[in-house]
């Protein structure tokens, strides 16, 4: 995808689209491989990139004037989809540090999905966000959760597994709380959303 963006940023859109259609190819055929099992923690993450790829060989496309081909019908199903998915807001549950690592030792799994460490749990979350405001129109925002809190959610809704949709439900249900979230982005000034004290662009604006 960078190497499209710099193509198309250098006159060379076609070569670009060339680019984006092969690599397209190559991991569409690994979502396939993968399909039959979508519990692969892989699975999610190739997912995300094909789409990725998806809507920026779409949009070469578009530049180009190129007619809708079966990709593009799928680009542009999925990015409705998305919308349709993503609210007017979005808030991304996040666990601060002590509270990661605690979960990490409960549930290994999480690794997976919410980064091996707290660093890439910041990274993912940042990027999550980062995403969502690409898609949404209105308020970001993250809550900090608990690993105890988390279990609590996971023990009354008789799941013994904390994984994703756990994490999402469990992120539902404090938002219909009424907690407040943090507001995200931070002015690049300010102090990181992540509870770091840092400054936001020393901290978690460049860990993406
Ligand atoms: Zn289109
Ligand atoms: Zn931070």
């Amino acid at each position: 995808m960078l190497v499209g963006e710099v193509l198309v940023a250098n006159g060379h859109a076609e070569v670009a689209e060339e680019w984006l259609t092969e690599a397209l190819d190559v991991v569409l055929r690994r979502q396939d491989e993968l399909e039959s099992k979508p519990s692969d923690p892989a699975y999610d993450h190739v997912a995300m990139v094909s789409f990725e790829v998806l809507q920026a060989r779409h949009g070469v496309r578009h530049e180009l004037g190129l007619p809708h081909d079966e990709y593009d019908d799928l680009a542009d199903e999925l990015m409705e989809e998305l919308e349709d998915s993503l609210d007017d807001g979005a808030v991304v549950l996040f666990l601060p540090q002590p509270e990661y690592d605690e979960a990490l030792r409960s549930w290994p799994d999480l690794a997976a999905d919410h980064g091996a460490t707290w660093d890439e749990h910041r990274a993912t979350t940042e990027q999550e966000l980062r995403m969502r405001a690409e898609h949404s129109a209105g308020g970001l925002g993250v809550i900090p959760g608990t690993a105890d809190a988390l279990a609590e959610f996971a023990r009354t809704a008789g799941s013994e597994q904390i994984n994703a949709a756990t994490i999402q439900a469990h992120r539902d249900s404090l938002v219909d709380s009424g907690i407040a979230p943090i507001p995200w982005p931070p002015g690049r000034n300010d102090p990181c959303w992540c509870g770091s004290e840092s400054k936001y662009k020393k901290c978690c604006l460049p860990r993406v």
